[in-house]
């Protein structure tokens, strides 16, 4: 398995129009006091035989649901982080601790869609969007 996301910093990450992975994406947005969706699970790339049937429904009664794209398969695990906070902001927020990847994030605008597609509404603030030049 590989980790795909960690999650965003909820409480304090300023304005950004960071130039970020794809060299014609540039990230626009702000994380929201009081958010914290991003780390309220994770999703995890997983072996494709986990999409027969029966180990599907053994993972769905888990609350773990699955997605395909690209030929690979996802599994998006409810499991909040240890250092999230009861008012959402992050326990390890400027300490040494905290994953670099939590800073990062996120580093795709199919990231951000699948964020919003899991929490069923427009969650994350953040987009990409195109430069042209
Ligand atoms: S989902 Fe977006 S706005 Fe919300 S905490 Fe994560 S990075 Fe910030
Ligand atoms: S370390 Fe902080 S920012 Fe990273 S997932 Fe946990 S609560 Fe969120």
């Amino acid at each position: 398995m590989r980790l795909r996301k960690v999650g965003g910093n909820p409480a304090e990450r300023p304005d950004t129009d960071d130039t970020r992975g794809v060299a014609q994406d540039r990230l626009h947005g702000y994380c929201k006091q009081g958010c914290g969706a991003c780390c309220e699970f994770c999703t995890l790339n997983i072996n494709p035989s986990y999409l027969q049937a029966d180990v599907r429904h053994w993972l769905e009664l888990h609350g773990i649901t699955l997605r395909e794209s690209a030929g690979q398969v996802w599994a998006n695990i409810p499991l909040p982080c240890s250092a999230l906070q009861p008012d959402k902001s992050c326990g390890l927020y400027g300490q040494a601790e905290r994953p670099q990847l939590c800073s990062d994030w996120p580093f795709s605008q199919g990231e951000i869609d699948e964020l919003d597609r899991v929490a069923g509404k427009k969650t994350c603030t953040f987009y990409f969007e195109g430069v042209s030049e």
